[in-house]
């Protein structure tokens, strides 16, 4: 089983999407604003693509339940200067971002890069955010390692969330399309 940064982001938006998405049930690709956020990604910085490095890394984590493969493909690295920069169309899953970046920075580590911090741009908001990566920090990425691999090894799909929380979701109709 191998574990990956989408996979640690998504276990903090909502478990049925992770699940859905390790059993390969995927609806990215019927969303606009998956869309949307991607073409942001791309095009928000051209001149970052000149200053820093697309890097594939990944490391064999030792838990509880043994050796776990986690990889990670990172857009944006600044080698030099040790910052791992992520793009978001919106900070409303801030906590997603935070851990996907942590994660970034933990694997470089691991990799014994150096990786002083990561930086989460919002350019539709004008606002930067900062993640450090401290030893509790590495701690609580090695028990989300551990909960995604509980959650995707489930038999069966873990119910919705409230649907208040689905509406931007691209899973959306696949969840609730038997619903009044
Ligand atoms: S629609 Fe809601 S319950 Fe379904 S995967 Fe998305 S967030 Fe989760």
């Amino acid at each position: 089983m191998t574990i990956n940064a989408t996979l640690i982001n998504i276990l903090h938006i909502c478990h049925r999407e992770l699940w859905l998405h390790a059993h390969a049930i995927r609806m990215e690709h019927t969303s606009d604003i998956v869309a949307e956020g991607k073409l942001l990604g791309e095009t928000s910085y051209p001149q970052r693509a000149d200053k820093n490095q697309e890097l594939e890394i990944s490391a064999e984590i030792f838990t509880d339940k043994g050796f776990v493969t986690c990889t990670a493909k990172i857009d944006f690295f600044d080698a030099i200067r040790g910052v791992v920069y992520e793009t978001k169309k919106s900070a409303a899953k801030e906590l997603a971002h935070v851990a996907q970046v942590q994660f970034y920075l933990y694997l470089l580590r691991k990799n014994n890069v150096t990786a002083h911090y990561g930086q989460i741009e919002y350019p539709k908001l004008r606002q930067t955010e900062r993640v450090e990566l401290n030893e509790e920090d590495e701690k609580k990425i090695e028990s989300s390692i551990l909960k995604v691999i509980e959650i995707i090894s489930l038999e069966t799909c873990p119910p919705t969330l409230p649907k208040s929380k689905c509406s931007k979701c691209s899973y959306f109709d696949f969840c609730w399309s038997g619903e009044e």
